[in-house]
């Protein structure tokens, strides 16, 4: 939970900004900080997440550090938007990972890795790992079919589970009514606001990322990570159709849906990750939190990673080097399944929620 101090802190924030007011063009956040006077915790929380951290009203303010007023609102955000993770995550032992998340991402990912190496070589043996497999089913015979799908459909359901019960916190203690829910429209509002990044555009000009100076490449970059995602998410699922349902078992073709899709998402993601880490290695701190600047190094590094062992895996699926690329593509993919509820992917949730509720309170509800 935020502490009485930063809440208290964000409440002057926001006082001064609501009595000032330049900035209620930039962004989601101005219009709705201006439909109050108070702010309690549920208020600060949703507009926290409303923030997409563009960092124009930043450089615009003429009350930023070192002014008096030290007003620096995406920092602020920042900060309670990395308790909101924390806050809304389940069970509260696992939420700590929240902390330190560089750290706990790594630890994880070691250790799911160690434990997928650990069963190749004691049940398949080394030869497995290092033989040459070719033709249908060879992915299994490193790996089995079982311990490749049951342990991530497991993972990926539970990482589900938890998103699914923080979006409903978040949504309850924002103080929206749940019959929201159902307002389609404000749905479609929020979905095109989130598939388009619109905040990030600026007004077309661009946001003040990674410094004063207008740019594209953020939304650019993220349009490449998101829509490389949802590539690679579809290609997943294709594969999984072919082989529950048509009985067709991987690998598949290179001119085949899974390999077009999932080549596609990969170049993306791994084009979209090295240069959001690029921007984030040079962006300014003074409006950064460390905190979330560790989260998010921490979701783009597993990010690259899965993707750059997935692209290496299929250029490589027919050589000697499959199985011991296959085992490091899986053991990357388990930390990041594992993780998602506890690192940055959980904005996805919040921030989705935020849009939301924004378009409902926007169109006068
Ligand atoms: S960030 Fe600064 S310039 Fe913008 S509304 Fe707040 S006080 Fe005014
Ligand atoms: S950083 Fe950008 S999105 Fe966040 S409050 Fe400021 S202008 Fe709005």
């Amino acid at each position: 939970m935020p502490s009485a101090e930063l809440l208290k802190e964000a409440e002057r924030q926001m006082m001064i900004c609501n009595a000032c007011r330049y900035c209620e063009g930039y962004c989601a956040v101005f219009p709705a900080m201006e439909l109050r006077r108070v702010f309690t915790k549920g208020d600060l929380t949703y507009l926290a997440n409303l923030c997409f951290d563009c960092r124009d009203c930043y450089y615009a303010c003429q009350y930023a550090p070192p002014h008096e007023f030290a007003v620096n609102v995406p920092k602020l955000f920042a900060e309670l938007r990395a308790d909101t993770y924390q806050d809304y995550s389940w069970p509260a032992i696992l939420s700590s990972l929240f902390k330190r998340n560089g750290r706990a991402v790594s630890l994880l990912t070691g250790a799911a890795l160690g434990i997928i190496l650990l069963f190749v070589l004691i049940f398949q043996g080394p030869a497995v790992l290092f033989g040459t497999h070719m033709g249908v089913g060879s992915f299994y015979r490193v790996v089995p079919y079982l311990v490749m799908t049951v342990p991530f459909l497991t993972i990926a359901l539970y990482g589900l589970a938890v998103l699914l019960v923080g979006g409903f916190r978040f949504w309850r203690d924002t103080r929206s009514n749940l019959t929201d829910v159902v307002d389609f429209g404000a749905f479609w509002r929020a979905t095109q606001d989130a598939f388009g990044l619109s905040y990030l555009k600026g007004g077309g000009v661009g946001c003040n990322y990674p410094a004063a100076a207008f740019a594209h490449g953020r939304r650019w970059l993220h349009h490449l990570v998101f829509y490389g995602f949802l590539l690679d998410f579809a290609s997943t699922t294709i594969a999984a159709l072919y082989d529950h349902f048509l009985g067709w078992v991987a690998p598949y073709p290179l001119l085949s849906w899974p390999v077009v899709l999932g080549t596609l998402g990969g170049i993306g993601l791994l084009i979209g990750t090295s240069g959001l880490l690029y921007l984030k290695w040079r962006s300014d701190r003074g409006p950064a939190d460390k905190r979330m600047l560790n989260m998010d190094v921490a979701f783009l590094m597993l990010l690259f990673l899965t993707s750059a062992t997935g692209m290496l895996l299929l250029a490589l699926r027919e050589s000697p080097a499959m199985g011991t690329l296959l085992v490091v593509h899986l053991g990357v993919v388990a930390g990041l399944f594992l993780t998602a509820p506890y690192g940055k992917f959980a904005h996805v949730v919040y921030r989705y929620a935020a849009l939301v509720r924004n378009s409902i309170e926007q169109a006068g509800r």
